[in-house]
């Protein structure tokens, strides 16, 4: 329909043409992706990570009990201690890296550096020093570099989540 109108008002064939690609095939991508949204019910998944030193592993757990509705139509990431805890107490499929102390924290920055991580919740332990410290300020500073979403504590994480849950995406992304 939109065609046949641009059709009518341009006349000149190659004007047409240049507006049928500039107005039609974003249309139609539109279309699709709100059809697939709608009808199938699919938002985009993210790419979430996961990651909370030892004092806060309790909080992060019950924080994705919580919230398990949200963070099962996700891709989740997670250091090796985390994921195990979250898959086994929380249910949730969860890749996991290696152990935060031993490059899983790093592990995850790389994937922060390189795009493939859209949000991560970091519940840090601020008052135990860490022998790899230097690895959580990495992290951390990347995803400063990236603009990625961060919590780093249990009530950000609890925004960070409501925020998704209601399909707040950062403009960013
Ligand atoms: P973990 O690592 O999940 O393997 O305990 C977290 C961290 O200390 O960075």
């Amino acid at each position: 329909h939109l065609i046949y109108i641009t059709s009518i008002k341009f006349q000149n064939f190659e004007s047409f043409q240049k507006i049928k690609i500039v107005s039609f095939y974003p249309w139609v991508y539109g279309l699709y992706s709100h059809l697939c949204i709608q009808l199938l019910g699919m938002e985009e998944a993210m790419r979430i990570a996961l990651i909370a030193h030892d004092k806060k592993k309790e909080d992060i757990i019950q924080l994705a009990k919580d919230n398990v509705d949200v963070l099962e139509q996700h891709s989740l990431y997670a250091t090796g201690t985390t994921g195990a805890l979250i898959a086994q107490d929380a249910g949730l499929k969860i890749k996991r890296m290696k152990s935060g102390p031993l490059g899983g924290d790093q592990q995850i920055g790389s994937m922060v550096a390189e795009g493939k991580i859209d949000a991560v919740i970091f519940l840090r332990d601020p008052l135990t020093a860490q022998p790899h410290e230097p690895d959580v300020t990495a992290l951390l500073r990347l995803c400063d570099v990236k603009s990625i979403p961060l919590a780093t504590n249990l009530s950000s994480a609890k925004y960070l989540l409501e925020a998704i849950r209601n399909g707040v995406y950062p403009n960013e992304k």
